[in-house]
């Protein structure tokens, strides 16, 4: 049996383990904010993270008095917890979605990928949000070879239909990208960047207040009443009467607004944080300092931290939601797999957060009368939630500048489905046991 780990059991963990996000140690815990719920306005956002934020932005610069809401603290979904991958966020090919919407469809929605990433960058610059933002390049790793040539036709065809940057790495160069030889060559995709999430989340969470908007955290909105004038919010502060609400709730979204909740897939997305490293071994494994990640079908993705100290990994290690206790000594064998470099490093942190997947795979952005949402951002959300966000604002203004793509998609659910995923476990399994029997070949073949 190959010799992954040699830290057992609790060996794994660093002495200053903890189950919160590595990010949130570079920023100070918000104390803004305001305990008290008005009793009317013109715009209610429910969920503070990118979506809601990047709305309220726009309607309280466009003059609409403003509250964001949230169950928890300020940001204590994904908005605080992910990656900090930032990518064109489309999952469907545009050979995939044309089948389903039509060509012209499927190119309007495949370029509002491209419009996110061109942008968050044009905002975080304009804002002068001091968030770590880099267009690093991505590389994305072949865990076999025929995913390799599915990945070098991928990319010529994208090079020469959608314009989208990219260079092919063969195995033998792959070094040069990362330092790991598990993969069989990949593709760098030159234009995607990243980001430090808690300080970019809370950059905007200073600007969604300089606009003027009230913050309400610790305030779960609990139902939503339509009257012809108004939206009826009860929360747990008391009620509010709305003009306009934004639901922007992603993988956290309840019984609050049941349609959307049967068309959602909240799933867990599991991370850990290294302890600090040698700068040495940091600059072996990321020499670009590119975020990477992998075809597997249960994905991989991990990047060094903006400062280069740790290592962060991310991927969905159980089939079965568990504890970052759990998830984290998983996360790290698999970590050690790629990296054998890093089976006796420890973890400082283990987090984890729901993302919201639909069942077409892509980001969908709509109103409902007077209740608005963008959501569903598949794993990929950093900036197309904070894009959509902006637009679904936009729309509220009445500004032409709202439209999207993505208008007029129907969001589709399933039968029966009412939110409750039955079926993840079971899927989950089977795509990792897909990938594990694929590496088995892969390794097999290579001699
Ligand atoms: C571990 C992990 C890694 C990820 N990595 C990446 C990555 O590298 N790149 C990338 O692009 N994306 C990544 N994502 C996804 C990305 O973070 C999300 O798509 C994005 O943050 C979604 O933002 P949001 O504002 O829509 O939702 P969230 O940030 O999740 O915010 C939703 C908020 O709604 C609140 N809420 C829910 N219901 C109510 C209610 N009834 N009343 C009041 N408040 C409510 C919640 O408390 C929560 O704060 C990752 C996610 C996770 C969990």
């Amino acid at each position: 049996m190959e010799r992954v780990s040699s830290l057992a059991g609790n060996g794994v963990f660093a002495d200053d383990y903890r189950e919160t996000p590595s990010w949130l140690d570079d920023v100070a815990p918000f104390t803004g904010g305001s305990a008290e719920l008005p009793e009317s306005t013109d715009v209610l956002v429910i969920g503070s993270g990118y979506t809601g934020l990047s709305a309220a932005l726009q309607t309280a610069r466009g003059g609409r008095k403003t509250v964001v809401i949230d169950s928890a603290d300020m940001g204590h979904g994904c908005s605080t917890r992910n990656g900090g991958q930032i990518s064109t966020s489309i999952k469907p090919t545009q050979e995939a979605l044309a089948k389903m919407v039509g060509a012209e469809k499927a190119r309007a929605v495949r370029q509002e990928g491209v419009n996110a990433l061109k942008w968050i960058e044009e905002f975080i610059r304009e804002e002068e949000i001091d968030c770590d933002f880099r267009r690093v390049g991505r590389f994305h790793a072949a865990h076999t070879p025929d995913h390799y040539e599915a990945l070098v036709r991928t990319a010529e065809q994208g090079r020469r239909e959608e314009g989208i940057e990219s260079v092919v790495v063969p195995r033998s160069e792959q070094r040069r990208e990362l330092g790991t030889d598990a993969y069989y060559g990949g593709v760098v995709y030159s234009r995607h960047a990243s980001v430090h999430p808690a300080k970019y989340h809370r950059g905007m969470l200073n600007k969604v207040e300089a606009a003027g908007a009230v913050l309400v955290p610790h305030c779960e909105a609990t139902g939503l009443i339509e009257e012809a004038d108004c939206v009826r919010v009860v929360t747990a502060k008391g009620e509010i009467r709305a003009r306009d609400v934004v639901v922007a709730t992603n993988g956290y979204t309840t019984n609050l607004t049941p349609w959307l909740k049967r068309r959602i897939i909240p799933i867990g997305s599991y991370i850990i944080a290294t302890e600090e490293l040698a700068p040495d071994l940091v600059d072996e494994l990321f020499p670009t300092d590119r975020i990477a990640s992998d075809t597997c079908r249960v994905v991989y993705y991990y990047r060094a931290s903006p400062d280069r100290k740790r290592i962060v990994f991310g991927g969905r290690v159980s089939a079965d939601e568990v504890d970052p206790r759990i998830s984290g000594p998983l996360l790290h064998r698999d970590m050690a797999r790629i990296f054998p470099q890093l089976r006796d490093v420890r973890i400082s942190r283990s987090w984890h957060g729901t993302v919201a997947y639909s069942f077409d795979e892509l980001a969908h952005i709509g109103s409902r009368g007077r209740v608005h949402h963008a959501l569903s951002y598949c794993g990929s959300g950093v900036s197309m939630a904070s894009y959509l966000g902006m637009r679904t604002g936009q729309k509220i203004l009445g500004s032409a500048e709202g439209k999207t793509g993505f208008d007029g998609m129907p969001f589709p659910t399933r039968p029966f489905y009412t939110g409750n995923p039955w079926f993840l476990p079971w899927i989950v399994s089977w795509y990792r046991w897909r990938d594990q029997q694929e590496c088995r070949k892969a390794l097999k073949t290579r001699g």
